[in-house]
């Protein structure tokens, strides 16, 4: 490996950048190294800016041929156009200069990315392109080619609406209208380093070094996995950010700093944040844009260290107004507050990702797949989201924000009313009561379904109580914590599901093999099988509050008839009260082929029609990139739910409820649909019960199955959605 290695004298970040960025375009490792070399021009450049800039190209004389372009990149030639112009110019057989005419500035070589970004191009600035040797010709056509696309940033960006450069562009994760200011979540580095000043040395300098090691390892996985995902959903050209964040958790310059400190007798926290923090303020200081960017990652490497160093989740204290991110964890997405964040703007995420599915519970509006370069939008712009049409505005012109205030005034009116509604039971024309339940996440949710309305907890998401957390919740805590939800629902049932972990939702106390998929790996039910501890702890909580209150239990993820007999055994074993009602989701395609062998064992089934049409269609339901093949509407799907309706209405003896509490039940189109197919209880997020308790006001049952039973032999997700909607169309 010696041959492939090679030690240089190069500035730390703007260094290592070109490299990577050289390395990754297919450069030699001497190209590579002059790279990393030449990256200290930038910073030469602007101590003596006049040095070479009298305008003739150095070397080699005039370029034999020239032209000139403007850059229309809202944030000029910076990092990533840039490096689309350096692969550009690196493929082809000629020596290619650029120069800034607005500025002034001498020639550069286009093959140098950090030489390149001395250029200092913005928008507007016009750039001279020259070139010589054999492909000189059809190298500055290329490049006069990229800068009419924008360097394939998008065309216009951002204004009016920002299209998703590699998938479908933005779409709709959760309904309503949101504007406020932007923010970013990560820009928590002042009060969290103030927090890492004040930490406790928890050990000697050797101990402490190990904790700085160890939570760089955890970053370093956490890092590996983002740029996989990344690489995977959106691009490998913004899956490569994430290099330079990975260079620099190995950077032994920056860590000889930390463990100087650390050697000093400074805590781990305090190394590290000092260090960091000294990096971020000298690259700030510099005036070049493309440099500056570099503050940011270590700023957010900054903060992500330090969580995993003082034993917290990357969790995030939520601002005023748009919250613009790349895509929320369960854990992020939990802490935010409808009044406080008005919308939500997600560059990658999903519709049926747990992030959004959170947005929507707390009512929050919300857009995702929106792109990349909604992440360059600077904090306090002007966002307007529309979570009904998938769209959203930056920094709209007064008349936009008139037009789209009203229609929010407009929305709230609507919403005002039906939540006046809300509180009587929803019945169909013809006289059959649908109960409309709400999905519950936190206390806030359940005192947000009692709010609007709604009939009972039909989901309660216990994860909450053991994300974000180095140990698991005690039992006396999941009590405490499953009475504050039964007690904010003021009387209505709960329905609690067990934990529903792995998947997209690991947790660090509980040890989970690496898995390829991990969505068909060790999660929900399979999981807590695994570990009866923690099932037995939660059922043992869930048992003494149903002592007292109405509560049912319900299990996840449940493929076998076997796993729920096991359940039940260890449900057996912690004193269930009488009548206990026990149930269980229905959201692998195989359990609800298999619902008759199920119905005898069960009081209720709950079908997770997010999971059952990922399974179903082949479609992972965190991958922008398929969401739009995962359609619960498809027939497939509707025809799964039509088995496990009809074997359970065909039990003779009792009656086992059939309920849905996948996202599908808070959609209009869907409603009639299930309700046809027999499904008697919609889950939906609190804020989307009065909506659908009028949804269902509005139909007949009658209707409801005709159209069920046709949809049942369509050929498509969208044909069923025509059918739908001639019908809704018919009857006003
Ligand atoms: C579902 O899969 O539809 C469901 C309700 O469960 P979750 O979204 O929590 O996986
Ligand atoms: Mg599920």
């Amino acid at each position: 490996t010696a041959s492939r290695v090679r030690l240089c004298a190069a500035p730390l970040v703007e260094g290592l950048v070109a490299a990577a960025v050289a390395a990754a375009g297919g450069a030699s490792l001497t190209e590579v190294e002059a790279e990393a070399i030449a990256a200290l021009a930038g910073k030469q450049s602007h101590l003596q800016p006049a040095d070479a800039g009298d305008g003739a190209a150095p070397d080699t004389g005039e370029p034999a041929v020239r032209a000139s372009f403007v850059v229309a990149n809202l944030h000029g030639l910076h990092a990533r156009p840039a490096a689309r112009l350096v692969g550009e110019v690196r493929t082809l057989d000629a020596r290619v200069q650029l120069r800034n005419l607005t500025t002034g500035s001498p020639w550069v070589p286009g093959s140098s990315l950090s030489r390149v970004a001395t250029l200092g191009a913005l928008e507007g600035h016009e750039v001279e392109v020259g070139a010589t040797g054999s492909q000189a010709r059809e190298a500055v056509d290329h490049i006069l080619a990229l800068a009419s696309r924008h360097f394939d940033e998008g065309g216009a960006e951002l204004t009016p609406l920002v299209p998703a450069p590699t998938t479908g562009g933005p779409y709709p994760a959760s309904p309503g209208i949101g504007i406020g200011p932007s923010w970013r979540p990560g820009a928590p580095s002042e009060s969290l380093s103030a927090e890492a000043a004040a930490a406790p040395a928890a050990g000697d300098p050797t101990a402490e070094w190990r904790r700085v090691r160890s939570s760089i390892a955890a970053v370093r996985r956490a890092t590996v996995q983002t740029r996989a995902r990344t690489s995977r959903e959106i691009g490998e050209a913004e899956a490569g950010i994430f290099d330079a964040h990975l260079m620099l958790l190995d950077d032994s310059e920056l860590l000889d700093g930390v463990r100087r400190r650390v050697d000093d007798g400074a805590p781990a926290p305090a190394a590290w944040s000092e260090a960091m923090l000294a990096l971020a303020a000298d690259l700030e200081a510099l005036p070049d844009e493309y440099q500056q960017a570099r503050a940011a990652d270590v700023r957010a490497l900054h903060d992500q260290v330090l969580f995993a160093m003082l034993g917290r989740s990357s969790e995030f204290q939520p601002r005023p107004g748009v919250l613009v991110a790349d895509d929320l964890t369960p854990a992020q997405a939990s802490a935010l507050d409808r009044n406080t964040v008005t919308g939500i703007v997600l560059a990658s995420g999903s519709a049926t990702g747990h992030g959004a599915i959170l947005a929507r519970s707390r009512g929050i509006p919300a857009v995702v797949g929106a792109g990349s370069d909604v992440l360059s939008v600077p904090d306090g712009t002007t966002v307007v989201v529309d979570g009904d049409a998938g769209t959203f505005v930056v920094d709209p012109d007064p008349d936009t924000l008139v037009a789209v205030k009203a229609r929010a005034a407009e929305h709230e009116e609507r919403l005002a009313q039906a939540l006046v509604e809300a509180a009587t039971p929803a019945t169909t024309t013809d006289g059959v009561e649908i109960h409309v339940a709400a999905n519950v996440g936190s206390v806030d949710d359940a005192l947000a379904a009692a709010a609007n309305g709604a009939d009972l907890a039909g989901l309660v998401r216990t994860e909450f109580l053991f994300l974000g957390r180095a140990t698991a919740p005690t039992v006396d805590e999941q009590e405490d914590a499953y009475r504050s939800v039964a007690e904010a629902l003021d009387g209505r049932r709960a329905v609690i599901r067990t934990l529903d972990v792995g998947g997209d939702k690991p947790l660090p106390y509980v040890e989970q093999p690496s898995e390829a998929n991990p969505f068909l790996g060790l999660r929900g039910l399979r999981l807590a099988l695994a570990r009866p501890d923690l099932l037995r702890d939660q059922l043992t909580a869930i048992c003494r509050v149903a002592a007292e209150r109405p509560i049912s239990v319900m299990f996840p993820m449940v493929t076998h008839v076997d796993e729920l007999h096991a359940a039940r055994r260890i449900l057996s074993e912690v004193d269930p009260p009488e009548g206990l009602e026990v149930g269980m989701m229905i959201e692998v395609p195989a359990a609800a082929l298999k619902a008759p062998a199920f119905v005898p064992h069960v009081d209720f089934m709950s079908i997770g029609t997010n999971d059952l049409t990922q399974y179903a269609l082949a479609a992972e339901r965190g991958n922008d990139a398929v969401s739009a093949t995962a359609d619960p509407l498809d027939p497939a799907v509707l025809r799964l739910i039509d088995t496990v309706c009809r074997s359970a209405g065909e039990t003779p003896d009792r009656s086992v409820r059939v309920a849905v509490c996948g996202d599908m039940a808070a959609d209009p189109v869907a409603v009639p649909l299930l309700i046809g197919l027999g499904v008697r209880e919609l889950s939906v997020p609190p804020y989307s019960v009065p909506h659908i308790k009028q949804t269902v006001r509005g139909l007949a049952s009658s209707t409801c199955r005709e159209l069920a039973a046709q949809a049942l032999s369509l050929h498509s997700a969208a044909a069923v959605r025509a059918v739908v909607d001639e019908t809704r169309g018919a009857t006003g």
